[in-house]
């Protein structure tokens, strides 16, 4: 997955959500959330994906961080990251949205996108 605003390779930061469909159109890396953000994004309240983070505005997009968790499964651990748009702190209307200079988004969803990646599996 690359980032949205640089195209490189972003690694399992944050996902760009679209609220309405719940759709993952790409991925935020380190770099550019700390361009954009700067620390704002670790001092959020209340996890609240309603408005937008800068304006009062409805919230249009998502922007999730993903999680690192295990599962136990047949005697196996097995390591995978996830996100929850719902309660995603960092939430942004079109137009800030836009400011992120993100340079075009993905026409459809990869087929891949599903709501967990399997990192690894480790045999316990
Ligand atoms: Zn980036
Ligand atoms: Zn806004």
């Amino acid at each position: 997955m690359d980032c949205i605003v640089c195209q490189r390779r972003s690694g399992y930061n944050r996902a760009v959500v679209e609220l309405d469909s719940g759709r993952e159109l790409g991925t935020l890396c380190v770099r550019c959330e700390r361009e954009q953000f700067g620390e704002f994004s670790d001092e959020l309240g209340e996890p609240d994906a309603t408005t937008c983070v800068f304006c009062d505005r409805d919230a249009f997009w998502a922007l999730p961080k993903w999680l690192p968790s295990t599962y136990e499964t047949e005697g196996k651990v097995v390591s995978f990251v996830d996100y929850d748009p719902s309660t995603a702190a960092l939430a942004l209307c079109d137009e800030h949205f836009d400011r992120l200079g993100v340079e075009e988004l993905p026409l459809h969803a990869p087929d891949d996108a599903a709501d967990q990646r399997i990192l690894g599996q480790t045999e316990d």
